[in-house]
């Protein structure tokens, strides 16, 4: 630290980024980045952007917001695009949270929404979770402050249903809840069909997972024209021109390209629906996942062991040290080539035992 960082980051502890490592070729299942591409028509779009870069990008993001707005059934102004849907929950932490109301979020649960907090210097109300990581909907219910529910959740992977998440809009009247659904094409419910219906209601998706963009950085919140317009103030205190051109562009073409998304996320709901099943017949404890990754543990080997053998096998999985979820690891699922290598390495690693 310098000696002019300002006092008030001093204590200040960073997100931890899974690794991208650069100094051998890894099988990267630590991240939860698409094993596909990204669509012809965003890479082609994108390629067609990159020819006028001497330009701002439109921080309007019109026809972004409308091809958006339009798959999700809303109107225009009810949708923001953000550099990944990390800047929409930290906009939604600046906007919807203060001393008086603070975040109110789960202690196993998206570690940015602790470090968004604290950034913004902000209070939080942390909520366990059951012994089995699901969620106790009441512990939510007149929460007293802005909720932060990351549906499914992660790194459990487990979903709750929207009428669960429909109670708990009842129950915060006169609170926000912000459901990030960073992985509900993979087998969740939206909340988006509830917008209507409640003001309170934002939620956060991106186009990291299931739409094969993670390097692109592009999310979005949608939520009622009032909420919409508030996070805009945000945006244009802090960086209009938060989406570039070539992501802007990709994001339209990736869009004209549903089928390709969808068949994608059919592909990994059938793989990590195999990688569960053969993980148990390992004797694995796998959690029920509604997502691209599977959180799992072994009680031949502990969660810390396993990750270091799996990369010496060239193989990069994401593990957590916090107390309650050391024993597991978080595994992205790959093509079913890429699980097959997995599970490979797994037996390899068991039998040496
Ligand atoms: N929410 C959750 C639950 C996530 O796991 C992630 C990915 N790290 C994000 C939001 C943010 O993803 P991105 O900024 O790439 O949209």
């Amino acid at each position: 630290m310098s000696r002019f960082f300002s006092a008030k980051y001093a204590s200040l502890v960073p997100y931890t980024p899974g690794e991208q490592p650069k100094e051998r070729k890894y099988l990267k299942l630590n991240t939860n980045e698409s094993p596909f591409p990204p669509s012809e028509k965003a890479k082609k779009y994108a390629a067609e952007a990159a020819e006028h870069l001497e330009l701002y990008s439109d921080p309007e993001c019109t026809p972004l917001h409308a091809a958006f707005a339009e798959m999700c059934g809303v109107d225009k102004d009810m949708v923001l695009a953000t550099n990944g849907s990390d800047e929409i929950l930290n906009f939604a932490f600046m906007a919807f949270c203060d001393k008086d109301t603070p975040a109110v979020f789960a202690d196993i649960t998206y570690g940015f929404y602790k470090v968004f907090a604290e950034i913004n210097n902000l209070p939080s109300k942390v909520i366990p979770l059951r012994d089995d990581f699901t969620i106790n909907i009441e512990d939510y219910f007149g929460a007293k402050g802005t909720i932060f529910i990351a549906n499914p959740n992660a790194p459990t992977g487990i979903a709750l249903r929207r009428d669960e998440i429909e109670q708990i809009l009842k129950a915060n009247p006169d609170n926000v809840v912000v459901i990030d659904e960073a992985y509900v094409d993979f087998g969740g419910e939206s909340c988006i069909s509830l917008i209507g219906k409640y003001d309170n209601l934002l939620v956060t998706q991106t186009f990291s997972k299931s739409r094969s963009m993670a390097g692109a950085r592009l999310g979005f919140g949608i939520g009622s024209k009032a909420l919409i317009a508030d996070l805009k103030t945000i945006k244009y205190s802090t960086n209009p021109y938060n989406i570039n051109s070539m992501t802007m562009a990709a994001g339209i073409g990736q869009l004209d390209d549903e089928e390709y998304t969808r068949k994608n996320c059919r592909t990994i709901a059938e793989n990590r629906d195999y990688l569960t099943s053969e993980l148990k017949k390992l004797g694995f404890t796998v959690l029920d996942s509604k997502t691209n990754f599977v959180f799992a543990k072994s009680a031949k080997i502990s969660g810390g062991e396993l990750y270091t053998e799996l990369r010496a096998h060239g193989i990069l999985v994401r593990h957590f040290t916090a107390e309650r979820i050391s024993e597991f690891n978080r595994i992205t699922v790959g093509t079913r080539e890429q699980v097959d290598t997995l599970l490979g390495a797994i037996r390899d690693i068991l039998e040496e035992r």
